[in-house]
């Protein structure tokens, strides 16, 4: 189980795109890395196929590892650690250890 999930919100907090935010759209579990929109911009020589048929360059979103990032609390309106916890139900879900805001909706 990772700490972060497709449609968090995050903030990176090493490499190139240190300080950006942004959402999560894809979780790479093997490899530990997430997409995140719009963030981590990379440029590819793409030949001629048949679902680009001029080939030329295109932009795409390149993964970034789960350790660079820290999930944002919409409360505490910054990144934030996660903790998880057991509800009576038990579900588990993760919280903010600031101020215990529930990530999970
Ligand atoms: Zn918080």
């Amino acid at each position: 189980m990772f700490k972060i999930k497709k449609d968090d919100q995050i903030m990176v907090v090493s490499g190139r795109e240190k300080g950006k935010t942004g959402k999560v759209i894809r979780v790479i579990p093997d490899k530990a890395t997430v997409v995140v929109e719009k963030l981590n911009i990379v440029k590819r020589h793409q030949k001629p196929s048949a679902k680009y048929k001029h080939g030329g360059i295109i932009e795409k979103e390149a993964p970034i590892s789960i350790a660079n990032l820290m999930l944002i609390c919409e409360k505490c309106k910054g990144p934030v650690r996660a903790g998880r916890k057991l509800l009576g139900d038990g579900n588990k879900v993760r919280y903010c250890k600031k101020c215990g805001e529930v990530f999970e909706k």
